[in-house]
């Protein structure tokens, strides 16, 4: 996927609570997206799971919010890679720090990335630090993040990933603060020097995103000011006329 295409993903989380609120949201937002439809914006959603199978559409594509790293057997309330593909999901939100929260490690987090590309799925894989300090050691734990939960995949595959950056401060309505487009900006770089390193010139095409309290009030400054191809969007997601407004946003930025 080109890098001049903006990347827009709705994370649902566990929302909302019935499958005909998903479907109708869902579909509110697939009709707006057919009709601003555009080559410059790529829109994806990602519900819960068990709605995935019941959602159709052609123009939004369909993510998941997490995979199991083995790829069938005996491993009870485990999604894998192989029937998130044959449920028509082409991306996989992995590592989120909701996950990490509840155990996830980068070792996990490794093997799912690696799971979800044997399948054809483009892992977006979330990274950020949960905490900022005045000597920068969140610049050596975000470096350990991202390194280790791409270790086992080849440098060559590194562009088939998407990269989210998630200030844990600044997701949810919890949130300490919004971060600014120029942190954003300064993170996209850190990250890209990371990637450099770790794969030469791959890495100019991997798509980096921002995510943390993106919404509709701030998506034109992250997407025109904070370095990055995209927004991975949490609360603003469930309500279609914010969401299809961010996805307007970044196709006029
Ligand atoms: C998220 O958790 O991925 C997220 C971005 O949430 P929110 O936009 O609600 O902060």
């Amino acid at each position: 996927m080109s890098k001049s295409k903006k990347l827009i993903v709705g994370n649902w989380k566990m929302n909302p609570k019935t499958l005909a609120k998903a479907q109708t949201t869902f579909l509110l937002i697939s009709k707006k997206v057919t009709k601003i439809a555009s080559p410059k914006v790529q829109v994806v959603i990602c519900p819960p799971s068990i709605f995935i199978p019941k959602i159709i559409s052609k123009k939004v594509l369909l993510g998941a919010q997490n995979v199991f790293q083995e790829a069938e057997g005996a491993y009870t309330g485990e999604i894998s890679a192989s029937m998130l593909d044959d449920a028509g999901v082409s991306f996989v939100i992995v590592g989120h720090s909701e996950r990490r929260a509840r155990g996830e490690t980068n070792e996990i987090v490794a093997q799912k990335v690696k799971a979800a590309l044997s399948f054809g799925i483009t892992p977006i894989l979330c990274i950020g630090e949960a905490t900022r300090d005045d000597s920068g050691e969140y610049h050596a734990f975000l470096k350990k993040q991202l390194t280790e939960s791409l270790s086992l995949i080849p440098k060559t595959w590194i562009p088939k990933v998407v990269i989210a950056y998630e200030p844990v401060w600044a997701i949810g309505k919890n949130a300490i603060r919004e971060a600014t487009p120029e942190e954003s900006e300064e993170m996209a770089i850190f990250i890209k020097k990371i990637l450099s390193d770790l794969s030469g010139d791959a890495h100019k095409k991997t798509r980096i995103l921002y995510g943390g309290s993106a919404t509709v009030n701030n998506a034109e400054a992250f997407l025109s000011k904070g370095g990055v191809d995209g927004l991975l969007v949490g609360r603003d997601s469930l309500n279609p006329e914010n969401f299809t407004e961010i996805i307007a946003i970044a196709k006029r930025v």
